[in-house]
């Protein structure tokens, strides 16, 4: 008999006729002979909804409170869910994150899992109970507060309990078939992956594909928990991330595993700074310590005549604000360069293994955002990944034309978006 996690995101569990329809699905993997721990998020939209609810009250609640309020959401559909599987006749028992046993740091908002002692749970299995867990939240052993583990983060719960309990694999389910060649909403010819890697995941995820929450997947790696990422809504096979190799797999990497888009980040260029060292330095120290999250950067050649430099970056959206701030506030030291900030930019990514060893990827994606007429105005690589930025309105013909031109197109329309804004 092995042990499985099941995950089911907020659409999942949208209303009662999910909660119930969710319900079923647990008590047939229950049937079928296994364990099972179900790790669930709140209803839809209730993080969101809770979230607006204090932003009405004050602009800047305080984090502690803000935690206690949006793990609220998740104790309804958890205590919802195990009273929909006891009414099938199967005992169920939800827990909180802390009763569950998941001990964070202290970071209130974005805290990380630092040990998961899963005794309620393993007593819960022995009784041949279902164990429901609040995902996303935990408690930090210094203060005994309630903490949550960032949006998205009831992946990590789910991946990070998998790990403690050694269960043969963590089921995550959402409202699409499993992890894509592109988001089928914008590429209706995207086909499903049927296995990928961590590494390429990772670079998906942290690349604007909504499939897994990125330290989930991070968990995932270093503790070998093989993640089943499928739709609540079929019994489909989804996308099994793994760094297993299959035994009748290829033998190498796919040169290309999908395309990503990202159009959550806004770019800020400064115009005419010296070109002397340390003011690299000094910019992005003062970005850094207003908590700016920094994605590429780009700084052009100077001017000989002037001595002066561009540099452009780019980074979260809602995080501009606050760059901006911290580079007025360097005033004088920028010698007079003027800030200029876009919020039109779009990201396309390419993703895959096989480019490591492959010459030639980077000459085929410009070629082929030439030949759809799409300027590209920055570019960064990794070993396995290349980047571009993009005027906002051509992100979505762009990933459509590198999906085609990589031969991604599936010849049929396989992938049926199940539910509502994704997850
Ligand atoms: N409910 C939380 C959120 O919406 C956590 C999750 O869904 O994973 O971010
Ligand atoms: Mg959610």
């Amino acid at each position: 008999m092995s042990l499985i996690v099941q995950k089911f995101g907020g659409s999942s569990v949208a209303d009662a006729e999910s909660i119930r329809r969710v319900a079923r699905r647990i008590v047939e993997t229950k049937a079928a002979g296994h364990d099972v721990v179900v790790v669930v998020s709140a209803m839809g939209d209730t993080t969101d909804e809770l979230l607006d609810l204090a932003g009405q009250i004050t602009d800047d609640p305080p984090q502690r409170e803000l935690d206690i309020l949006l793990t609220a959401g998740e104790r309804i559909s958890m205590a919802l869910l195990a009273i929909a599987i006891t009414s099938l006749g199967v005992q169920a028992r939800a827990f909180t994150g802390q009763q569950a046993g998941v001990i964070t740091d202290t970071a209130h908002g974005n805290a990380r899992i630092i040990d998961v002692t899963p005794s309620r749970i393993q007593a819960t299995l022995s009784d041949d109970a279902v164990a429901i867990v609040a995902g996303f939240q935990g408690v930090t052993a210094q203060t005994n507060d309630v903490t949550t583990l960032g949006r998205g983060g009831s992946d990590t719960t789910a991946v990070a309990l998998a790990a403690a309990l050694g269960a043969s694999v963590c089921e995550i389910y959402s409202d699409v078939d499993g992890v894509f060649t592109a988001d089928p909403r914008i590429v209706p010819a995207a086909r499903k992956i049927p296995r990928i890697s961590t590494e390429e995941t990772l670079e998906l995820a942290a690349n604007g594909a909504k499939i897994l929450h990125l330290r989930a997947v991070e968990y995932a790696r270093r503790y070998r928990v093989p993640i089943h990422v499928r739709s609540s809504f079929s019994s489909h096979q989804g996308t099994l991330v793994t760094d297993e190799l299959a035994e009748d797999g290829p033998m190498e990497d796919p040169l290309i595993s999908g395309v990503a888009h990202d159009r959550s980040q806004g770019k800020i260029t400064i115009v005419g700074v010296p070109d002397v060292p340390g003011t690299a330095a000094r910019i992005f120290e003062a970005v850094a310590a207003a908590g700016c999250n920094i994605d590429m950067i780009v700084q052009n050649v100077s001017a000989a005549k002037t001595g002066l430099t561009d540099i452009s970056f780019t980074l979260p959206l809602e995080q501009a604000n606050a760059a901006k701030a911290a580079l007025a506030a360097l005033g004088g030291e920028l010698q007079g360069a003027e800030v200029l900030y876009d919020d039109t930019i779009g990201k396309l990514s390419l993703v895959g293994a096989g480019m490591r060893s492959h010459p030639g990827v980077s000459a085929r994606l410009f070629g082929a955002l030439r030949d759809a007429g799409i300027n590209i105005e920055m570019i960064s690589t990794s070993e396995i990944r290349i980047s571009v930025i993009l005027r906002l309105e051509d992100l979505d013909e762009a990933v459509r034309a590198i999906h085609s031109a990589f031969g991604l197109d599936a010849a049929e329309v396989e992938a049926v978006v199940y539910g509502g804004t994704g997850r």
